[in-house]
């Protein structure tokens, strides 16, 4: 089936007999058995929930994947995967959410877990960092905030000579635009808080995977860890997932308009647009002009986090990358006066009219007359 189709042609109640539409929300934290010694397909909600299993497999078939797990974040979905190297060492894209990067450096780094960060989209350096064991290499792509693109067939090759695991935090695309399994990598990750769900009212995490290995220690950790996505939060992730396909094409349609706009203002530098998806950002050459503009848009919302259908805007190092400290900002090149959109579902021409009137408002009086 295409992925359009997928969305909604599903079995969206396996075994019920009145066979509904729309999942059952199994809202339940345990489950009777027939004898003291047999447990049922369901024991207890941590370990497993029907109306989580059913998100888990529609996240496995958009991804091309055998198997999904679903979390109660990205970072459960996250801390879950710095779990496969513990004993070992993780190699980081150094483009990375601020968030994954405190989790690498102020926890995993402090376990019994070796961290280390590349410019993943450097080849020879990363075939250079391979050269000391590596149990996992992480990155996203296109990466956050910076929009740089890797070549993960190449990545995927490089992380397979030295027997290390390639896990691809896919957040930025979803699915539809790119399956990284598909491409060489080993286990594909969201922040299901953006594109999957699409209406902002949930966080979710979701890990998929074609090696049963890799997804039944996954399982284990989820169960015993006890992160594992809610039921009633599964089924809104259900229901958000039905229209992906019609907010990921409306989204990134969009998002063309706004980049070939953006690309023709003077004021506007460095635009950064992959030319896919829906995320854009650029700098205006002063953390205080860009701060001016983010408060002169009316509707675009200041707002940390991507991917849902209302347009949002931020300051990456003032917001969701504000946990990286500035001085390892500063090394990786973030600029300070970054200003990241996140293109929604809105008429375009609005959005538009809204990027125009806020340009306009920086300008000097003197120039607007
Ligand atoms: N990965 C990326 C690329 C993100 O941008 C985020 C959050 O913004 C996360 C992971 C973490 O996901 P969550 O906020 O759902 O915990």
């Amino acid at each position: 089936m295409k992925p359009a189709t997928q969305l909604l042609r599903f079995d969206a109640a396996p075994g019920d007999p009145y066979r509904p539409l729309s999942t059952p929300i199994y809202q339940t934290a345990t489950f009777a058995q027939t004898s003291a010694l047999e447990f049922g397909p369901y024991d207890y909600s941590r370990s497993g929930n029907p109306t989580r299993s059913v998100l888990e497999r529609q996240l496995a078939a958009l991804e091309g994947a055998q198997y999904a797990s679903a979390f109660g974040s990205g970072m459960a979905a996250l801390t879950t995967l710095t779990r496969l190297a513990a004993g070992g060492r993780i190699l980081a894209g150094d483009d990375l959410y601020g968030g994954t990067y405190r989790l690498l450096s102020r926890i995993s780094a402090h376990q019994d877990i070796a961290v280390d960060y590349v410019d993943a989209t450097d080849l020879d350096a990363v075939g250079a960092a391979l050269r000391s064991p590596t149990k996992l290499v992480l990155v996203e792509t296109p990466t956050n905030p910076l929009l740089r693109v890797l070549d993960l067939p190449s990545l995927a090759r490089l992380c397979h000579e030295r027997g290390a695991l390639l896990a691809v935090d896919n957040s930025l695309l979803s699915p539809l635009l790119q399956q990284p399994l598909g491409i060489g990598a080993d286990l594909a990750l969201h922040s299901a808080t953006k594109f999957l769900c699409g209406h902002g009212d949930v966080t979710a995490g979701a890990i998929a995977t074609n090696d049963s290995d890799l997804a039944s220690r996954i399982s284990f950790l989820q169960n015993a860890e006890g992160n594992a996505l809610a039921p009633f939060d599964s089924w809104l992730l259900l229901r958000g997932l039905k229209t992906l396909h019609l907010r990921v094409r409306e989204q990134q349609r969009n998002a063309r308009r706004i980049a070939a706009f953006l690309g023709r203002q003077p004021a506007i530098r460095n635009l950064r647009y992959p030319g896919r998806g829906s995320v854009l950002c650029f700098e205006t050459g002063d953390i205080e002009t860009s701060r001016r503009l983010v408060e002169s848009l009316r509707l675009f919302t200041i707002a940390v986090s991507f991917g849902s259908v209302h347009s949002t805007v931020s300051l990456p190092c003032r917001m969701s990358h504000a946990s990286i400290p500035e001085a390892i900002r500063r090394s990786r090149h973030l600029p300070e006066d970054l200003v990241r959109l996140s293109i929604g579902i809105e008429d375009a021409d609005d959005l538009l009219e809204d990027l125009a009137q806020a340009l306009e408002a920086l300008m000097p009086r003197a120039a607007r007359s």
